[in-house]
């Protein structure tokens, strides 16, 4: 398929970037890696008149310790993540998740500003920022704002970003020593999307478990953070039946679609599997037992 006819643009900073936006409103649109627009524009699900190609902006790229926390740029990608030795030591589930988005190809070019703006529940780090607690700074005509993972995600493909708005970067505080953590996703092969996934990150002070945050992918129109479920574990010591009546919770509020990969009942049976799974990894992992 080809897609329609579009003016290309390449801006050479974050201020070109963002003035080229409003300056051409809705018909614009930022390119990234292009593994998801390109495709979408290729079955004529997108059109946009203009593409923005972020490849020159070199303000977007790199991994960076912000504080105790660590700063990601959008044009970072997915390889990237997983090449970091300095990420994988902070915060690991990162690097974990990013090895089960599609293949080695995908993730040369794919970014980690395109997987999460993108706004496709089926996309594996959304999740993940999720249950780290992680802002988003977009950039646009009114400066700069910052909007929570967890309240970003308005509907499939629908987000808090605003015509004319970019994704600049990613924060994330440091999660506490010792955190355990774990990315459990379910799919029919590899390069696949999930038939459904879990995020988890916890800590543990003298065996009981004191903060929790769970997040589910693929499992409604949007990327769910299950904040019931997180708290349900925290001050338990994750005994079979926290895990349970977490496991309950988080899975109560996904609502999956019947399709290629499996009917609904089907798919909400693996979220708990998978969901219960990185409830047990992340308890295994953490110190502080
Ligand atoms: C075969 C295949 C398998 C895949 N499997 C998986 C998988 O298992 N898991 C998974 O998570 N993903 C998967 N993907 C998607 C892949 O991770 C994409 O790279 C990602 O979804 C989009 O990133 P991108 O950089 O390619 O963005 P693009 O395709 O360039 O952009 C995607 C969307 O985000 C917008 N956008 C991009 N960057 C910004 C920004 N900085 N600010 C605002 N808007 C922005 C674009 O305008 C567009 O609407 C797969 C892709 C392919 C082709």
């Amino acid at each position: 398929m080809i897609p329609g006819a579009f003016e290309y643009h390449r801006p050479a900073s974050l201020a070109e970037a963002t003035g080229l936006l409003i300056e051409l409103g809705d018909d614009a649109r930022v390119l990234a890696g292009g593994h998801s627009l390109i495709p979408m524009m290729k079955l004529r699900m997108a059109a946009p008149s203009h593409l923005v190609d972020l490849q020159d902006i070199a303000e977007l790229r790199g991994i960076a310790r912000d504080g105790g926390g660590i700063v990601i740029g959008a044009m970072t990608t997915q390889h990237e993540l997983i090449a970091s030795a300095e990420l994988a030591a902070a915060i690991p589930l990162i690097r974990e998740a990013a090895l089960l988005i599609a293949d080695p190809q995908v993730r040369y070019v794919g970014t980690v500003g395109g997987n999460v703006a993108n706004g496709d529940p089926g996309n594996d780090l959304p999740a993940v920022m999720m249950a780290l607690g992680a802002d988003f700074v977009l950039r646009g005509k009114g400066g700069e704002r910052t909007v929570a993972a967890e309240d970003f995600y308005e509907g499939t493909y629908a987000t808090a970003l605003k015509p004319g708005e970019l994704l600049a970067e990613v924060h994330f505080p440091a999660p506490p020593a010792g955190h355990g953590y774990a990315y459990r996703k379910m799919k029919r092969k590899v390069g696949d999307y999930a038939i459904a996934a879990a995020a988890v990150v916890l800590n543990l002070k003298g065996g009981t478990c004191e903060r929790a945050s769970i997040a589910l992918t693929n499992l409604g129109p949007t990327p769910i953070f299950a904040a019931a479920a997180g708290q349900a574990l925290a001050g338990t010591k994750l005994d079979a039946a926290a895990v349970e009546r977490a496991v309950g919770l988080a899975v109560g509020l996904a609502e999956p679609a019947t399709d290629m990969r499996g009917p609904a009942d089907f798919r909400r049976h693996v979220a708990g599997v998978m969901t219960r799974r990185a409830i047990e990894t992340a308890r295994d992992r953490a110190k502080g037992a």
